[in-house]
């Protein structure tokens, strides 16, 4: 994998010259942020950086396990402390998010911090805000680009098991176990080193697939229930209201996945999945081939992300918001029939 000399120079000495580092990540973090944010952080840390992880807001638990995951500091839960080690670090890694409004009410201290920043990010038509920006698009994950940025610093030593346990994480978590066709030859390279590392497949999938509650699948079983499909368009859309998610005592996580279902029914290449949360209606897209999610999440629900994965975000009721919703398909038909 070669990526650009001068990103990797920029990025060698914006790390040279900082001891204390600031990792952040986006709002809701999923697996490729924590794996990215906890596995760079220990390849640092066996450099002799302090490096602190701050998160805009409470994970899920089935990611509770990583190395360092104790030291996380949750921005909600911690502002003044938060606050403070933005404002004093000398550097600032931004992964996985591609504008400082992702970062949710951290938005704020990271706009007006003067560190120095290095964004890695897989996301589409980042924003210009990074001293040093190593994106693509192409990348599978966050997490396979900061394995990448480690190799081409030399760094390969330092990716011990724990790094790679949380690297792996990521990875195969955002290409939906290896699955996506953002999974190419580099990305089962990369995953290979990672094996010879030490990590074992079975316990991470185990880690992170295998601990749902009675009621995270009582609450799929609703959601299953609740599908809309949509033929003519090849898309489904799936809803939970916040009347569901309380009367299965909703944890923040279990609903990770969900818009899969949509997508695993033969024809469907659009799905939606509508959950209302925090008194609005938190969208997830998936789609296959040319429907271009980040788009449609873009154009009409403030969000964004990639071609066939992304998120947005409505104000409006469950009910308006699946009217507005099932009226732009038509305006897919022609992407969906290619
Ligand atoms: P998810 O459906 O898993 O929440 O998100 C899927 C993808 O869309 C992720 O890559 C995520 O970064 C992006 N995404 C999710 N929600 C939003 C949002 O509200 N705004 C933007 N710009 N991207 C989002
Ligand atoms: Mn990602």
């Amino acid at each position: 994998m070669k990526i650009d000399e001068s990103i990797v120079q920029g990025a060698k000495s914006l790390l040279a010259e900082a001891q204390n580092i600031v990792i952040t990540n986006h709002v809701g973090p999923d697996g490729d942020a924590m794996g990215s944010a906890l596995g760079f952080k220990e390849i640092l840390r066996q450099q002799g950086k302090s490096v602190t992880v701050i998160v805009p807001n409470i994970y899920p638990k089935f990611l509770k396990w990583m190395k360092g995951d104790d030291e996380v500091i949750i921005f909600e839960d911690a502002r003044a402390h938060a606050s403070d080690s933005i404002k004093t670090t000398d550097l600032i890694i931004h992964l996985d998010y591609n504008s400082l409004a992702r970062s949710g009410e951290m938005q704020g201290i990271l706009s007006s911090a003067t560190a120095k920043r290095l964004v890695v990010d897989h996301h589409q038509q980042p924003d210009d805000f990074a001293d040093v920006l190593y994106s693509d698009t192409s990348m599978s994950s966050t997490c396979e680009m900061v394995f990448h940025l480690a190799q081409a610093l030399g760094w390969d030593d330092y990716i011990n098991k724990e790094a790679a346990d949380c690297l792996y994480t990521g990875m195969m978590t955002d290409t939906g176990n290896f699955r996506f066709s953002s999974t190419t030859p580099t990305t089962h390279r990369a995953v290979a080193r990672l094996l010879e590392k030490g990590v074992l497949p079975q316990e991470i999938a185990s880690a992170v697939y295998d601990t749902n509650s009675r009621n995270r699948l009582k609450l799929l079983s609703r959601c299953l229930e609740r599908m809309e499909v949509f033929p003519q368009y090849q898309s489904a859309i799936m809803s939970l209201s916040a009347a569901d998610l309380d009367e299965f005592d909703y944890q923040k996580g279990d609903t990770e996945g969900f818009v899969n279902y949509g997508l695993s029914m033969e024809g469907t290449i659009m799905s939606a999945f509508l959950a209302e949360k925090d008194n609005r209606i938190k969208m997830s897209f998936r789609s296959k081939g040319d429907f271009n999610v980040n788009q449609l999440a873009r154009d009409h629900f403030n969000g964004g992300g990639h071609i066939n994965a992304a998120g947005g975000i409505s104000e409006e009721s469950m009910e308006k918001t699946i009217e507005k919703l099932k009226a732009l398909l038509p305006q897919y038909e022609e992407l969906a029939k290619k």
